[in-house]
């Protein structure tokens, strides 16, 4: 049983505060979905969750399984079990995604007969994987890359950046389903971000987060997507009806 807690996390980046005291839990399996509007600070929570550097972490901290991981490096991070699929994936020339896989702590088996079958799984397999990671590779085909290094690497917590930016209608439904397989048979716990409700019908949300002004100021169920996919932020948004919800929470 994993277990990433974000308690009271403020960060500041060019003195400027972008989260405004985030907290949440994220336990093995569960799938918890956070949507909120543009310049909100979701991608900053994802990059700090992950330890980019740039932010001032002014309060609070990141617990994984009750390590505190808030001021580790990246690649510690990572080797406790953390994944970020980034909402705009790096293109690594020169790098192939078996040097990538063989360079990580897992020790993964027959890594080539994973990567093509996963590759197979999730349309990719037209990719020559001698290439450099993502390397002059179409932004759908960027994302489904993304999920073949989470789905080999089998991080506990994974948290995914706007996943479905990129790829088209199929694209979205074979990397959601694979990734809702991981959190059914590998435990996999995930926080998705995300605009729309389409990424979260074969990834089911436990929970879905309405986070507005670097911080969540709504909680619900998977319902919660579809609704504010009808009525948008504005609801959210207005500082007098920000209150009224947190009150009801
Ligand atoms: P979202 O992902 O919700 O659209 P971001 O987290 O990307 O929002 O950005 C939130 C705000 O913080 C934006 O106004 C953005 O310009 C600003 N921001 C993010 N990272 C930095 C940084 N490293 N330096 C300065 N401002 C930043
Ligand atoms: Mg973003």
């Amino acid at each position: 049983m994993s277990e990433l807690i974000i308690t009271d996390l403020h960060a500041k980046a060019e003195e400027k505060e972008i989260l405004s005291g985030v907290n949440l839990t994220i336990l093995s399996g569960e799938v918890h979905a956070i949507m909120g509007p543009n310049g909100s600070g979701k991608s900053t929570l994802a990059h700090i969750l992950m330890g980019r550097p740039g932010y001032e972490i002014t309060q609070g901290n990141i617990t994984l399984n009750g390590e505190d991981i808030t001021h580790k490096p990246t690649w510690q991070r990572a080797q406790s079990g953390l994944f970020l699929a980034m909402q705009y994936p790096v293109e690594i020339d020169g790098v192939t995604l078996s040097d990538l896989l063989n360079e990580s702590s897992s020790d993964i088996s027959n890594i080539n007969e994973l990567i093509s079958h996963e590759a197979d799984l999730l349309g990719l397999e037209k990719i020559d994987m001698a290439r450099g990671v993502n390397s002059d590779m179409s932004g759908g085909e960027k994302k489904r890359m993304e999920t073949l290094q989470l789905v080999a690497l089998k991080p506990q917590i994974a948290i995914l950046d706007e996943l479905d930016s990129g790829l088209d209608v199929d694209g979205l439904k074979i990397v959601s389903s694979r990734i809702e397989k991981a959190t059914i048979e590998d435990d996999l716990g995930v926080l998705v971000i995300t605009h729309y409700s389409r990424l979260l019908e074969e990834l089911k949300p436990d929970h879905v987060h309405i986070f507005v002004n670097g911080r969540i100021v709504d909680s619900g169920p998977a319902e919660l997507a579809y609704e504010l996919e009808k009525t948008g932020y504005e609801k959210w948004t207005t500082s007098l009806e920000t209150s009224v919800s947190l009150g009801g929470l």
